[in-house]
């Protein structure tokens, strides 16, 4: 049983050498029945993802764990299962939910496992727009930002998993939509695949109150904040009167010693702003809807989703380096296995 363990804990910005692959696990693909309600998966999509490096850290003082050295990684996965030992799942079923970074994985806790229904839309959706991320675009979209027709709204990180899909729901909602990205590359798909009004490469910006000066004249109605750090800065200070923010996630920051301040912070008081953080696993008692709105969306075409595919658990490690230097064009995953 494969496995990419963590060597040790990281300070910093995270390094392919901080994971191995372990090849000299075994595991038995029968579990003992009757002795507890686990579930034995055989793991096909792993989603690489900015919080883990979180858990990369030895203490985190957060509502996750650490992960633990020598073990393998956890994250969101896709899976198949093999073995069970619970009464909701059984041999064949499609899952997706918590799993490990490795070919096969024993789950001691299947109640937190969503059962695949609709199996005639690509597997690996459930990594990303039919999984967490789905959730994470649509519950803070629609339920933090609490859209209006005709609003202006920006979202940063706008080619990644939950940004690209925020974008869309924006134009969906009949809003004004910008997003902001780290290549050329990226902001050509945002204004040429994703239907955004307009996209901006933010490295490539001297001044960023400037440029959303430039994109948002009237101002900021709402931000959809997957970055933090400078960037929530400038739009604090472009924010309209009742404006809302969904602090998402501040992906600028996760790699720093110490967080960047935010300085503007007084422009909630004085426009009236919303900003609320929020958990998408708050939010998954909406999954069935989320579902009855996306799956007719993505069959008709009006829903465009792009992946970014590493092949095999051996790439693991470098995709998920790679989200913080934004390599992934689009959501990251791992194929491990198909099927
Ligand atoms: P992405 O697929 O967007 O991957 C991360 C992207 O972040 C990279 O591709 C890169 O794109 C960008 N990035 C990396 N470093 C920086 C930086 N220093 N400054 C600005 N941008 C940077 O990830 P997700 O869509 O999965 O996640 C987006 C955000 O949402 C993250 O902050 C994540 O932690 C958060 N999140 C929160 C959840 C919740 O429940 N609140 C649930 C899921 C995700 P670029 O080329 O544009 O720089």
């Amino acid at each position: 049983n494969k496995q990419i363990v963590l060597k040790h804990y990281v300070n910093g910005f995270p390094k392919e050498t901080d994971m191995l692959l372990n090849d000299s696990s075994t595991i038995n693909l029968n579990l003992p029945h009757g002795s507890s309600n686990a579930v034995l998966v055989k793991n096909l999509y792993l989603s690489c993802d900015p919080y883990m490096r979180a858990r990369m850290s030895p203490s985190i003082g957060s509502y996750i764990d650490s992960f633990t050295l020598g073990s393998p990684l956890s994250g969101y996965g896709v899976a198949k299962v093999i073995d069970s030992g619970h009464s909701n799942f059984k041999k064949g079923d499609f899952v997706w939910g918590g799993t490990g970074w490795e070919e096969y994985s024993i789950i001691n806790a299947p109640e937190t496992l969503f059962k695949i229904e609709h199996t005639d839309v690509p597997l690996s959706y459930y990594s990303g727009i039919l999984g967490m991320h789905g959730m994470t675009a649509y519950a803070g979209f629609y339920e933090v930002c609490a859209p209006k027709k005709g609003e202006y709204v920006f979202v940063s990180a706008a080619v990644g998993a939950v940004g690209q899909l925020v974008g869309q729901f924006a134009k969906l909602s009949g809003c004004y939509v910008v997003g902001s990205a780290g290549t050329k590359e990226k902001v050509d798909l945002l204004k040429n695949k994703f239907g955004f009004d307009e996209a901006f490469n933010y490295k490539e910006e001297q001044d960023l109150d400037a440029a959303l000066k430039r994109y948002f004249p009237n101002g900021i109605d709402i931000y959809f904040d997957n970055v933090g750090g400078k960037m929530l800065e400038a739009v604090l200070s472009n924010i309209r009167l009742h404006g809302r923010i969904a602090a998402c996630g501040m992906v600028s920051q996760y790699n720093l010693e110490q967080w960047e301040g935010v300085r503007n912070l007084s422009h909630i008081i004085t426009k009236s702003v919303r900003m609320q953080g929020f958990v998408v696993t708050r939010y998954y008692h909406m999954y069935p809807k989320y579902l009855e709105m996306i799956i007719p969306l993505i069959k008709q075409g009006k829903i465009i989703y792009i992946e970014d595919i590493a092949e095999g658990l051996e790439s693991a490690p470098a995709a998920l380096v790679g989200l913080y230097s934004g390599k992934n064009v689009g959501k990251q995953v791992v194929v491990v296995a198909r099927e």
